[in-house]
């Protein structure tokens, strides 16, 4: 398992500094957190990494450095993330959805050499995002919370190891919100997890390091606790 280690992180847009010197350690197989406000540079981060915006610094997941490559490799590299917005292709349903996400991007040589066939790779993949009895249901019929787990899904049967997710629980009830908890637990024991959150309930309930971001710098960093009792904290988000 690798962990991701980004020094001295920066992106600017015509000048303005969205991310301005960020240093950040993740944990081989950890879960962390980001918050901050919105404007603070978080999504930038996550595009740094993903390459979809150009940076300079590092960004090591295990010895690979992820900067100045594309982004179609850094997705080979078994780098995924979501996005707010469920990215699923509504008209297919579920299982033809995690069919076509283990085919993409792979030579038939690739899929050929994969230790475990397509097939078992979707199933286990529908057990863990917990949609086996809607395999056959049209994505576009998903309930929401339904929909952010087929996407977690689609990037399972992609071998990702290092995991970067967009607030996956906005908008959930609470049932769906707890499964999502359960879902990120079983996917983090053999992968390095990073999210972007603002549900403090939902980053309580797993007792992992968060990172608050502000003006494209780390404010401040530690337990749900610590960061929420950290004045800096205080005084940016009141500041909203
Ligand atoms: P967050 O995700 O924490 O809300 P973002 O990373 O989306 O923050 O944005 C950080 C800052 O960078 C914001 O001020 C935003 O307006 C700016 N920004 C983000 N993307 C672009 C872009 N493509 N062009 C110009 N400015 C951008």
């Amino acid at each position: 398992m690798s962990g991701l280690r980004i020094r001295d992180l920066r992106v600017s847009f015509d000048g303005f500094k969205a991310v301005d010197g960020v240093d950040l350690d993740v944990a081989p197989g950890d879960i962390r957190f980001l918050i901050g406000p919105n404007g603070a540079g978080k999504t930038t981060l996550v595009d740094a990494v993903t390459g979809l915006v150009k940076a300079s610094g590092s960004v090591h997941f295990g010895d690979a450095e992820l900067l100045g490559r594309p982004v179609h490799q850094i997705a080979r590299m078994g780098v995924g993330r979501t996005f707010q917005t469920a990215t699923v292709f509504e008209e297919l349903t579920v299982l033809q959805n995690l069919d076509i996400a283990a085919g993409a991007g792979r030579s038939p040589w690739s899929l050929l050499r994969r230790r475990t066939s397509v097939p078992t790779v979707v199933s286990e993949a529908l057990e863990t995002i917990n949609l086996t009895a809607q395999r056959d249901q049209l994505a576009g019929t998903l309930a929401h919370g339904q929909k952010q787990w087929l996407e977690i899904g689609m990037l399972l049967v992609q071998d990702v190891r290092l995991l970067l997710l967009d607030e996956p629980v906005a908008g959930m009830s609470h049932d769906e919100r707890d499964a999502t908890g359960a879902l990120l637990g079983v996917v983090s024991r053999d992968r390095t997890v990073v999210v972007i959150e603002h549900d403090m309930d939902f980053m309580r309930s797993f007792a992992r390091t968060v990172t608050v971001l502000h003006a494209g710098k780390v404010l401040s960093e530690g337990s749900v606790a610590q960061v929420q009792a950290d004045p800096k904290v205080q005084e940016v988000y009141l500041g909203q």
